[in-house]
């Protein structure tokens, strides 16, 4: 099997993932931070050790504030719910997941939270988009870091400098960046960010993050056992452990540790670099095919890529792919219902394939050609759409 839907979870993981999960199961199957006893001690080094180490990647110097989530949706649901209070005003962009998209509908029904989207117009500068939009009472922004269906970058320090000089919060999407692109939290104009464990981290599904600034009066969401203070009823709030209600998931957290080690190992430049010559491969291979319609015009700055094939259904093409080619890609609307009416392929969405560290450029190559025979088998077909 060929695998080239990294964008959704990468896959294989490195060797040492599954080797640290299986340890946290086999020898220390006890429960962080609620027990004084050895086993219990041993499994809490685990998740200080990853949260040390996803410190070390992020540039955030006080691991405190890398708050251990379910995923990049739990993160987002977390920062958003966590903040915004009853007639505060929020501006997302029209390129949002549904993690964040979903929870900031249910926050306007809900919440009455007054909610302003960016139309993307690359011309006219994402910046200065998002300053137009600024109320008296506007409270957060938050934008994608980068897009999980065309593989385009939003400039996020220049959104997070007019952020700060309107004294408004900002809130990053990092789901299709972290471990990629370069980012130093303690440098940027950021307060938020939600990060996955099981995308560009490399870590397991069930893991993930949320980098909560110091200063941002974030609350917890759930409450319940946090291993401190136990003999107060009143949830306590402090950092990381009052947003960790639970017990957490220990084995995946190990092996997340393993997974941003390999990260730190290899370097995220070479990752992208590699990732990159996969996706230009990709991007000069499709475009010469006859019947292929790309979804975006510019070349990809993240290993994303979606496109369409004229007279067949993109999930048609996808079970094609993985059916007679063995090759797995991602068809449909990609969990981003708003991105996609943005980029006007609401009525049949778009096949999306995304290269990891682990693919090769003979593996880019059969797609390439694979792609090629189905253009050329429907050619001709008008669209079942
Ligand atoms: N945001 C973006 C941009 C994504 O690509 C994804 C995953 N497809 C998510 C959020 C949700 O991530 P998770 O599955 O970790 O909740």
């Amino acid at each position: 099997m060929i695998y080239l839907d990294n964008a959704a979870s990468t896959w294989p993981k490195p060797e040492g993932v599954a080797d640290a999960v299986k340890k946290a199961i086999v020898e220390y199957g006890a429960n962080p931070g609620r027990g004084g006893h050895r086993l219990a001690v041993q499994a809490e080094q685990a998740i200080s050790g990853t949260r040390h180490k996803l410190a070390q990647l992020l540039g955030v110097r006080d691991p405190g504030n890398l708050l251990f989530c379910l995923n990049t949706t739990h993160a987002l649901n977390l920062a958003l719910k966590g903040l915004l209070r009853e007639g505060d005003h929020l501006i997302l962009t029209g390129w949002e997941h549904n993690a964040v998209a979903r929870p900031v509908e249910w926050l306007k029904r809900h919440r009455s939270v007054q909610v302003t989207i960016i139309c993307p117009d690359e011309q006219a500068g994402w910046a200065k988009q998002v300053e137009e939009q600024i109320r008296a009472n506007t409270r957060l922004i938050v934008t994608i870091h980068g897009s999980n269906v065309i593989g385009e970058i939003l400039p996020i320090a220049d959104i997070g400098e007019v952020a700060r000089k309107h004294g408004i919060f900002y809130l990053v999407d990092a789901a299709q960046t972290a471990g990629l692109l370069p980012i130093r939290l303690d440098d940027l104009p950021v307060d938020l960010l939600a990060f996955p464990g099981h995308k560009g981290l490399y870590g397991p599904q069930g893991t993930g993050g949320l980098y909560a600034s110091p200063d941002v009066p974030l609350v917890p969401i759930i409450q319940g056992g946090t291993g401190n203070r136990s003999e107060e009823l009143e949830h306590p709030g402090e950092r990381p452990v009052g947003f960790e209600s639970g017990t957490p998931n220990t084995p995946g957290i190990a092996g997340l540790g393993a997974g941003v080690e390999f990260v730190l190992q290899t370097g995220i430049e070479k990752i992208y670099h590699h990732e990159m010559e996969l996706i230009r491969q990709l991007w000069e291979g499709l475009t010469r095919i006859e019947g292929v319609r790309l979804v975006h015009p510019k070349p990809p700055v993240l290993p994303i890529l979606s496109f369409n094939i004229d007279g067949v259904d993109g999930n048609e093409a996808a079970t094609i792919l993985d059916q007679h080619y063995h090759i797995a890609v991602r068809a449909g609307f990609h969990c981003a219902a708003l991105a996609h009416r943005s980029l006007k392929t609401a009525d049949r969405g778009a096949v999306r394939v995304s290269p990891g560290y682990f693919n090769t450029s003979e593996e880019i190559d059969q797609f390439i050609q694979a792609v090629r025979e189905i253009a050329e088998a429907f050619r001709g077909f008008s669209h079942a759409w």
